[in-house]
This record gives C-alpha cells, sequence and structure tokens, in this order.
C-alpha cells in the first residue's frame, strides 16, 4: 500500500515535473543599457541557468556570444553608429545543466545618437583619391571588414577598459558626421586623442595582435582581437613595439603617438568594433564587468 503510494506520488512527478522542464520558469535577462543610443555597448545578463549546457541568442539579428560571468552569462553586443532609429529585437534560449531548454525575447528601442556635424578642410590629395590610392584604399577597408567577421571563440579580455594614451583633453570626436572639403563623408568612427608625437600607446584591454599595417587613411595600425568579435584599433602610430600573433596584457605598450597616415597632427584614433559594430570605446572603459 505505502509502496503503491509512493509509486503514484513518484509517476505524478514525473508527469508534474515534465511539462515544467520543458516550458520552464521564463529565462530571466536584463538588458543594459535600457535606452541605449546609437553606437552604444549594450550587454545582456541571463539568471537563474546555473552551469548551463548552453546559452545563445541574437540581437538584432545578428549572433550573440555568451560567457559565464560569476552566477549568471553574459554578452556584449554593439549597436552600429548608424542604426536606424527605433526598435532592435533581441532573443535569448539556453539550455540548463538538467537538458530543459527555456527562451525570452524582447526588443530595444534605439535613440539616435546627436552627433555634431563636423566641418574639416584637408588637401585635395588627401580628399580627392587617384585610382591607384582608392584601390588601395578600398582593399584595405575590406581586410579590415574581414578581420571584424572573424570571432575568436574564446574571451581573452577581463574586466574593464583602460584608455590607451594619457592626453591632456578628453577623446572626441566618435560619431560626427564629417563634411571634408564641402563634401559628406563616412562618419568619423573612432575618438581622437590629441597627445605629443611619442607618447605610449597601451592596450587597452588583454588581446591579441591580429594585424598591423600601413594603411591609407588609418596609416600605421594596430588592431586587437580581445575574443567574442571584439576588436580595439589604434590609429595614425609613430612606431609598433609589438609582432603579430602576439598576446598583450591590458596596459602593456604597443606603439607611440604618431601623424602616420590621413592626419592632421599628432593624435590617437581609438576605434573599438563588436563584429561589424562600430561602438563608441569610451564604453568600454565602464563595462558592467569586474573579473
Ligand atoms: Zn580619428
Amino acid at each position: 500500500m505505502g509502496r503503491a503510494v509512493l509509486l503514484v506520488a513518484s509517476l505524478l512527478a514525473i508527469v508534474w515535473a515534465t511539462p515544467i522542464a520543458a516550458v520552464g520558469a521564463p529565462l530571466e535577462v536584463r538588458v543594459l543599457p535600457a535606452a541605449p543610443r546609437q553606437g552604444d555597448v549594450v550587454m545582456l545578463f541571463v539568471s537563474g541557468v546555473g552551469d548551463a549546457r548552453d546559452v545563445e541568442g541574437s540581437l538584432g539579428g545578428r549572433p550573440l556570444a555568451f560567457f559565464p560571468l560569476g552566477a549568471e552569462y553574459a554578452a556584449v553586443a554593439g549597436l552600429d553608429l548608424e542604426t536606424k532609429p527605433g526598435k532592435v529585437p533581441w532573443s535569448v534560449g539556453a539550455v540548463d545543466a538538467r537538458g530543459a531548454s527555456r527562451k525570452a525575447a524582447g526588443s530595444l528601442t534605439v535613440k539616435a545618437g546627436g552627433f555634431p556635424v563636423q566641418h574639416l578642410t584637408l588637401p585635395a590629395p588627401m580628399v580627392d583619391l587617384d585610382p591607384e590610392a582608392e584601390r588601395r584604399a578600398t582593399n584595405e577597408a575590406a581586410r579590415l571588414r574581414a578581420l571584424y567577421d572573424t570571432v575568436t571563440p574564446e574571451r581573452l579580455w577581463r574586466g574593464a577598459f583602460t584608455q590607451p594614451v594619457s592626453s591632456s583633453k578628453p577623446g572626441s570626436g566618435f560619431g560626427s558626421r564629417r563634411i571634408i572639403n564641402g563634401q559628406p563623408r563616412m562618419p568619423h568612427s573612432g575618438i581622437d586623442y590629441s597627445a605629443d608625437r611619442g607618447t605610449p600607446v597601451v592596450a587597452s584591454n588583454r588581446g591579441r595582435v591580429a594585424l598591423l599595417g600601413e594603411f591609407f587613411f588609418a596609416g600605421r595600425l594596430v588592431a586587437l582581437d580581445h575574443g567574442l568579435g571584439l576588436y580595439t584599433l589604434y590609429f595614425h602610430l609613430d612606431g609598433v613595439s609589438v609582432t603579430e600573433g602576439q598576446i598583450v596584457e591590458r596596459g602593456q605598450a604597443i606603439g607611440t603617438v604618431g601623424t602616420t597616415g590621413r592626419s592632421t597632427g599628432p593624435h590617437l584614433h581609438f576605434a573599438a568594433q563588436l563584429g561589424r559594430a562600430r561602438i563608441n570605446p569610451p564604453d568600454l572603459y565602464v563595462l558592467p564587468v569586474r573579473d
């Protein structure tokens, strides 16, 4: 008798437990900031899945790369500086250690970045490219895009990023709509720090030296791969003190400020990419990640 009751109770438990495992409690996802702007870094945090077998998702149709962070899973995503203001959908799915899968979805409302318009006058040969320079610039842009499409599956960075150069003035110019010699051009996708030629430039966080180059616009450059699709870029350098493939730590010297490439004076152009999204680099200095 006692055994039969126990058996019925166990069967009930199985019947009862199955739909819960299949449907599950709603997946708990926090998205920060709640009201982002064009060019912002967005973080998604998934909690309550323990040691998940799998956490995956997408933002604006682009895959998210989740990593364990404390008791949660987190992903860093970027809203390109020319993202159309309005709703951007996200979705997350998780399979917990018991094999139960849960989902959540929502959307972000992206606001305009309010970027200034910047009028610049540059010597004509720097702007009106001859066919050979045009070809070179096109090839170099393609090399950078191919790099941004390469996702290293391992997260190499830890904690907040650091400003890569000490500068007497705050960085400026991210997202500026540029009118050069009266013609509208690509928006400025990085932040410029003015500093004397020869000022040390350091790695903003731990990463692998993914590319060294001498590009038409960027001049002497270093690109660091931080893993999970996150890259930082250091343009117009005078000198470079790292080699391709090398792992660098946050704060490690990688080169010096210069004015190589299309530049009107010594400064560091510092840019960051999450996949193809051009993001505001200082957002990385305040990432809510402490590890
Ligand atoms: Zn710049």
